[in-house]
């Protein structure tokens, strides 16, 4: 048993992400029975008492589902730390794979891809039991099966040189090594979301130009409109996999996409996708995704600053129990299961921006629309349709909610007063 001053301060920390989770979530479900038998003030309209509680149901089904795996991750982490399970897996694999550069980038997929399985069961169990008792399961033991081993293959591709490369400049460089892995990692990412809808995304769905018709016209006029050139709109089959709607946009500059999913299409009418269009519009025109880049680009600058202090000061890694002559690859393991007790507390920044993205990308559309119902009554149906949690506690929506309410939406479109200008109507 490693018991000391470090791994006891992280087993503290881990203690205290996991109760602090755990009474979010009770203070969730706590707030969702309380309303469960009345629908909401101004919810009458557009949903019925049983769809109602369905979706409290769905929250709180998901919302004990995510304790439980929570639990686990943490006996598990605690287990890793305090057991000492980790070095002798470094040290095995080290014998295995050699200490050259290659070996201990070899030795780090390795024991990255044995974790990882540990949590296969939790994504199954989501899939065919807990999204299939609710409906929206559509996959089938071949999709799930063969995704992960997509996933799997797409993360050895791309993952394995970029660590290489990382690792070549750790053991070039011993000062400088973490900028230049940062600049390696930001580069990545930029170019992650260039080549993502036009590589990676087809490799899971495919995705089809909007056929010629009244839809298609009316969204081209809306890209004219805003000054928003694009080439193709696509629709993704996303009913392959779940029957959940969503629309989003991806890509920078030319190779920027706009992509609906065809349950989307089923569930709206040509407005109410307009609508949904013009909010993606209105999140590429407000430059949300340079915004969001740049936030991730200064939060990962502290993280492989932090990692850089953390690989020069000896210590850390002896008190996990590590050799530390090739420290890359544990400082690496170990820092991916500390940084979560971390990263937890600034969830809320990271939503709080999101949801500012939200409210600016809607207040674009209706600017855009010159009204705001087709949005509101969108927004409608992907909450409703979706199951979506309407009355969520504000402490858990703070740490778990990317976008706001849809009674919070609903009240920031009706008090915005659209700019005709743009408007065709
Ligand atoms: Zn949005």
């Amino acid at each position: 048993m490693l018991i000391n001053q470090v791994t006891v301060s992280v087993i503290a920390l881990l203690s205290l992400k996991l109760l602090v989770e755990r009474l979010l979530n009770f203070a969730n479900i706590h707030h969702n029975l309380l309303r469960r038998n009345e629908i909401p003030y101004g919810f009458e309209s557009f949903v019925d008492l049983p769809t109602y509680q369905k979706s409290i149901d769905y929250t709180l089904t998901k919302t004990n589902f995510s304790s439980l795996c929570a639990i686990w991750s943490f006996v598990f982490d605690g287990f890793v730390i305090l057991s000492g399970l980790m070095p002798c897996l470094v040290s095995a694999s080290a014998k295995f794979f050699g200490t050259q550069t290659i070996g201990q980038v070899a030795s780090f997929f390795l024991i990255n891809f044995l974790f990882s399985l540990l949590g296969i069961p939790f994504s199954w169990w989501r899939q065919f039991r807990l999204e299939d008792f609710f409906g929206f399961n559509r996959s089938t033991q071949a999709i799930f099966w063969t995704d992960k081993a997509k996933e799997y293959l797409l993360c050895f591709i791309f993952g394995f040189p970029i660590f290489y490369v990382i690792a070549w400049f750790f053991q070039s460089f011993p000062r400088s090594w973490w900028v230049w892995a940062w600049a390696i990692f930001f580069v990545f990412q930029v170019t992650m979301i260039i080549i993502y809808p036009v590589f990676i995304l087809p490799l899971f769905n495919k995705l089809t130009p909007l056929p010629d018709g009244e839809l298609k016209k009316r969204l081209l006029n809306l890209t004219q409109l805003t000054q928003f050139p694009i080439s193709e709109i696509f629709t993704m089959d996303g009913s392959k996999r779940s029957a959940h709607s969503n629309a989003f946009f991806i890509g920078l500059g030319k190779f920027r996409h706009i992509v609906l999913y065809d349950t989307l299409i089923e569930q709206m009418n040509t407005e109410e996708i307009a609508a949904v269009l013009s909010h993606e519009i209105g999140h590429c025109k407000q430059q949300h995704i340079r915004t969001n880049l740049i936030v991730e680009g200064v939060g990962s600058f502290i993280g492989f600053g932090i990692l850089y202090y953390l690989s020069s000061s000896s210590w850390f890694l002896e008190s996990f129990g590590f050799q530390t002559e090739y420290p890359l690859v544990p400082l690496i393991l170990i820092f991916s299961i500390v940084i979560s007790s971390v990263t937890f507390w600034i969830n809320p920044f990271f939503n709080y921006l999101s949801r500012k993205h939200e409210y600016q990308a809607d207040h674009f559309a209706a600017d855009v629309l010159g009204q705001t119902e087709s949005l509101i009554s969108s927004l409608r149906k992907l909450h409703t349709k979706n199951l979506s949690n309407l009355t969520p506690h504000p402490a858990f929506s703070a740490f778990h909610y990317s976008h706001p309410t849809l009674f919070e939406r609903e009240i920031a479109l009706r008090n915005s007063t659209p700019n005709h200008n743009h408007s065709d109507a």
